[in-house]
């Protein structure tokens, strides 16, 4: 490597790879294979039992993939990651990962619906309980933290009330009680947000949205800040030793690693619940990622471009009843975007139509090039009702909770030309009017 830290847009095409050394292949081979052979048999016996790094099956690791692992671990600061099959399995082992039955998780209220039934309905079955708390009093995760809580966990940009956290505040209280800050930075993407430099500790992805970039593939990211203390007292997986793997203490092993820092979470992700849970992603898969990766940052500086000039012609129509984008003045989350999200408030906004969920109907079946789907962070504009599709499974009462809304409409902006995307709501709100 070289002695220059090179900037974004450079990392994004370059980092965590070589050219392949058989072949000289500049972009990144798909390794679609299960296994590797071994060398020897002492070279067998060292991967299989972790007193080398290597590979052996692809479940566990793949150089593909680890090429996508290396390259957000170094777009975030991090000092490593894991890719998994999807985003809701990136959050789903990182809880499992730092929790155990009886444990607590005290998260922001305002979640993606998946992860909303993840911590509300799905973990206290196994005895994981989440205490939600309203994210605009930074103080809210003070009150809520007790004895058994083990981690503080929030969206970047949060979903559907596109709400903004004083980050930095709920990372010193983190800090103070010994806990991990976990951060699902889905939308804000590493562009747009590193949260490593504002006190987080580790951070999800769907790849899925932004870094896919193409609305063409399902997977997930974590990534290790690698600067938490697991050796605290409040995490003995990580201090005593693993039956699963002949006794070796994982905070010794990986806690200072030469030439990585400090890698004990993310080792331990995949050694545990990615070899057991086996939510692996597809070498194929990967290298899409790595392709959406490489335009990352260009395509985020014309999507948040368009949303912003949308959210301002939408803020000046009077059958717009409220706009939620925190790039816009009037937004309560406009002061910390401009502190935490300075290059954009990111490509997705929301907004209640006057005329309420009917109106909302027809104007979402009226659009010409918004697509009518369940997904963000395409290339592509999509349109979509929250109340109906992305927190549809949610009770009323819960999607009161979570800030969803029957007149609400939600629009992730592509990087298509403005003057069409405007002609496009335009023509929309003509065509839904009463
Ligand atoms: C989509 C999404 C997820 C879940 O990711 P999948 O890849 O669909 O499993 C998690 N968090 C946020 C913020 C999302 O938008």
């Amino acid at each position: 490597m070289s002695e220059r830290t090179y900037g974004f847009a450079t990392q994004q095409l370059h980092a965590g790879q070589s050219a392949d050394p058989t072949t000289g292949a500049r972009a990144v081979p798909i390794y679609q294979t299960t296994s590797f052979v071994f060398k020897d048999f002492a070279t067998a016996k060292a991967v299989c039992s972790v007193e080398e790094f290597g590979y052996d099956y692809s479940r566990i690791g793949n150089p593909t993939n680890e090429v996508l692992e290396n390259r957000i671990a170094a777009l975030e600061g991090g000092t490593g990651a894991l890719a998994l099959a999807s985003g809701s399995a990136a959050t789903a082992t990182t809880i499992l990962n730092l929790t155990h039955a009886g444990d607590e998780v005290v998260a922001a209220k305002t979640l993606y619906g998946g992860s909303f039934n993840l911590f509300v309905n799905t973990l206290p079955k196994h005895g994981i309980r989440t205490i939600l708390v309203d994210p605009a009093d930074p103080d809210n995760f003070a009150r809520a933290i007790t004895e058994r809580t083990r981690a503080i966990f929030v969206e970047t940009i949060g979903n559907p009330d596109i709400n903004v956290i004083d980050f930095e505040a709920v990372a010193r209280i983190a800090e103070a009680h010994g806990l991990p800050l976990i951060v699902d930075n889905t939308f804000g993407t590493p562009y747009l947000f590193r949260p490593f430099d504002h006190g987080a500790n580790i951070s999800v992805h769907s790849a899925t949205k932004f870094i896919g970039g193409h609305g063409t593939s399902i997977g997930g990211l974590v990534v290790d800040g690698g600067n938490f203390n697991w050796a605290n007292g409040k995490f003995p997986d990580f201090t005593t030793p693993d039956p699963a793997y002949a006794g070796f203490v994982h905070w010794d092993k990986w806690g200072n690693y030469p030439g990585a820092g400090n890698i004990a979470f993310i080792i331990k992700l995949r050694l545990h619940y990615l070899r057991d849970l086996g939510a692996s992603l597809s070498p194929f898969n990967a290298f899409l990622f790595l392709q959406g990766l490489e335009t990352l940052s260009l395509r985020l500086e014309r999507q948040v471009a368009n949303t912003q000039k949308i959210a301002e012609w939408l803020e000046a129509r009077p059958d717009v009843e409220w706009v939620a984008y925190p790039g816009l003045r009037s937004s309560p989350y406009y002061a910390l975007a401009q502190k935490y999200l300075p290059k954009g408030a990111g490509a997705i906004l929301t907004f209640g139509v006057k005329g309420g969920l009917d109106r909302a109907k027809r104007l979402i079946e009226s659009t010409k090039i918004f697509s009518f789907l369940a997904n963000v962070g395409d290339s592509k504009s999509l349109i979509v009702h929250p109340a109906t599709v992305t927190h549809g499974q949610l009770s009323e009462a819960e999607q009161r909770l979570a800030g969803v809304r029957p007149e609400q409409v939600r629009l992730s902006v592509g990087t298509e030309d403005i003057d069409d995307l405007l002609w496009d709501l335009d023509q929309a709100f003509a065509a839904s009017a009463p």
